[in-house]
């Protein structure tokens, strides 16, 4: 029986910020053990995207991003690193020639990497990824609630005549049962539609859906405390895609539809999950070849690092 490790991430008054390993947070990287609270994991997909690809280089350049970070949460008081055992336990050996066999290998992962208890935060890749995360999940925690950020709201029957694209993760997670319509609420969505209606599939397995022009010239604090009341004490599973924000704030990305949420709004959502039973959560679909700045990048990494930092073990000072 070891004891708990709690890792650090490499200061920048160790070594510079532009070197070091290029972990998350520049993490130990560890192998999957019982003794690790929180794993970050990277699923380098971009099979299932419709339009611009890159979102494969997602994970290695948000870690890379994320050197940046220090570990205390200056604004919120979050000390993640003295709560729990956390690191980065690498990618996903995703099959890039064939989206099928990638759908199987990343829930195998996840299987596994649940069997361990432990808590993923994913680094993706394209928003395909989210469904068999969300199908070895479902054997874990049951069907589960979900604070999903997006333009889109990922619930079409099919793309190009294809059951799986990330286009449809939410269609086959209700369809297969395995998130709680009532508990789930999709924010940001926006933007032109195959039909007037686009969000009523949603709304009509129970969900909620909060459309980007609701959350404009807002805080999304007093959202945010509504959905924590109506959420209760159950599982609840993020799923940010970054095309949630404005292409403004995150260019890097596929299918970018204007007028989105603010940097500052996506903060409000994640800080917002504090205090509700998070269980796992990822950050999708930056593609790093349309990130010049690499702006994407870097809001990715802190908002991975703030769902980190609502994890309900984490203390606060
Ligand atoms: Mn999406
Ligand atoms: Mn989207």
């Amino acid at each position: 029986m070891q004891t708990k490790k709690y890792y650090q991430p490499l200061s920048g008054n160790e070594m510079p910020r532009f070197a070091g390993s290029g972990t998350f947070m520049r993490l130990p990287a560890v192998a999957l053990s019982k003794d690790l609270d929180v794993g970050f994991v990277g699923v380098p997909v971009d099979i299932a995207t419709s339009n611009r690809p890159g979102a494969r280089f997602g994970p290695k350049e948000i870690r890379d991003e994320s050197r940046m970070l220090r570990p205390f949460n200056v604004s919120t008081g979050a000390d993640p690193f003295n709560s729990l055992s956390i690191a980065d336990i690498g990618d996903v050996p995703i099959n890039t020639f064939n989206l099928e066999k990638t759908i199987e290998i990343i829930e195998q992962h996840y299987d596994n990497i649940l069997a361990h208890d432990v808590i993923p935060l994913t680094i993706g890749g394209d928003h395909s990824i989210t469904l068999p995360i969300l199908r070895a999940i479902h054997k874990k925690h049951g069907p589960v609630g979900v604070i999903h950020v997006d333009a889109h709201a990922d619930t079409n029957d099919h793309m190009f005549g294809e059951k799986i694209a990330h286009g449809t993760p939410f269609r086959r997670a209700f369809e297969e049962g395995l998130i709680d319509g009532k508990r789930v609420v999709q924010i940001g969505l926006r933007g032109t539609g195959y039909d007037p209606d686009e969000y009523c599939w949603s709304q009509a397995q129970g969900a909620r859906v909060v459309q980007a022009e609701e959350c404009w010239y807002k805080s999304l604090a007093p959202l945010m405390a509504e959905i924590r009341e109506s959420i209760g004490d159950g599982p609840v599973y993020i799923s940010f895609d970054i095309d949630g924000l404005d292409p403004a704030y995150a260019p890097g990305t596929g299918t970018a539809e204007v007028g989105g949420l603010t940097v500052h709004q996506g903060l409000e959502i994640v800080r917002g999950c504090k205090g509700m039973n998070i269980i796992g959560g990822d950050l999708v679909e930056v593609s790093p070849p349309y990130d010049v700045s690499k702006n994407t990048s870097v809001v990715a990494a802190n908002l991975l690092y703030e769902m980190l930092c609502v994890l309900p073990q984490v203390n606060y000072r």
